[in-house]
């Protein structure tokens, strides 16, 4: 069956996450992500005529100008979902207590910004757990797009990980369950005892999509190219009843167009400039939304709800 719907959701991940990852000292890190990254991915998604979904870190919103920017997404018809209070990448691994604070907090302070109902989760890193899935529901979300079925990004994580504990730097990043490898493709509803796995009452999962191997993530879109891109998209759209394409606010930054810390150029998609990621991401979503309605990912679980 081919894809009917497709949503599209940006990881508003500031600088300073980076540099956590890296294990790199904070200092320099701009708000560079919210105040340029995500006014480009605006100005993509209105040429495109889609609707998104900004998951966003609630504390970030204590930099100047923020809340605004949230209020802002919000107004002009995006989602505003919730990527956690100080996205820890150890969250699926806290204590109840502290764990429900990232969730639960995060959500209330991102709902007050938005002024609209926040009801979509988003874990840090992709790693999740049956207990914290079990409190994104229990907190009033109506959806998670937490999991990342993709064998190349987690493997490629082991590597990096594995590279930097042997020179002795440590990252925030941890690698999570194998399982994921073995996640449903398609959006499902998940076991209560293992959110990769199909099942009943575990609430309502939506995987960020995989075709063809290729992630339909920006950071892949910018190391294949347009072409490639397209076809691994085409074949998502062949074989999946529903597309989650991911981006992060800083896959529209460039190292040399934003004179950015080259620090930062760890990252190698940074290097690459923003006008050539403009152009593959706009052909990518272009294709996406002539063959598939794009849709809020609230919306499309509300939807869902009303039809059963
Ligand atoms: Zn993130």
């Amino acid at each position: 069956m081919a894809a009917r719907t497709a949503s599209v959701g940006v990881d508003v991940d500031s600088l300073c996450h980076y540099y956590r990852i890296h294990g790199l000292d904070e200092s320099a890190a701009t708000n560079a992500a919210w105040e340029v990254g995500v006014p480009r991915f605006l100005d993509l998604f209105a040429q495109v005529g889609v609707p998104a979904t900004f998951y966003c870190i609630a504390e970030d919103l204590e930099t100047e100008g923020n809340v605004a920017r949230v209020r802002h997404l919000a107004d002009l018809g995006h989602e505003v979902g919730n990527h956690t209070l100080h996205h820890r990448y150890d969250l699926s691994r806290l204590g109840p207590e502290e764990m429900l604070d990232e969730v639960s907090t995060a959500r209330a302070v991102l709902e007050a910004a938005a002024g609209a109902p926040v009801v979509g989760f988003r874990a840090p890193g992709y790693n999740t757990s049956a207990r914290l899935i079990s409190t994104v529901f229990q907190t009033g979300h109506l959806y998670d797009t937490s999991v990342f079925p993709c064998a190349p990004y987690y493997l490629a994580k082991a590597g990096v990980l594995g590279w930097m504990r042997l020179r002795g730097r440590e990252s925030r990043s941890i690698l999570g369950s194998p399982r994921v490898l073995v996640a449903p493709s398609d959006p499902y509803e998940m076991s209560s005892s293992n959110p990769h796995r199909r099942g009943l009452q575990g609430g309502i999962q939506y995987p960020v999509s995989v075709a063809a191997g290729v992630p339909l993530i920006g950071t892949a879109f910018t190391a294949l190219g347009r072409g490639p891109s397209l076809a691994a998209t085409q074949v998502g759209l062949r074989l999946r009843n529903h597309l989650t394409i991911e981006f992060h606010a800083v896959d529209l930054l460039g190292l040399d167009d934003d004179s950015l810390d080259p620090a930062l150029g760890m990252q190698p998609d940074l290097k690459v400039s923003v006008e050539k990621k403009y152009v593959i991401f706009k052909a990518v979503l272009d294709m996406v939304a002539r063959h598939a309605r794009v849709e809020r990912l609230d919306t499309l679980v509300r939807e869902r709800g009303a039809m059963t």
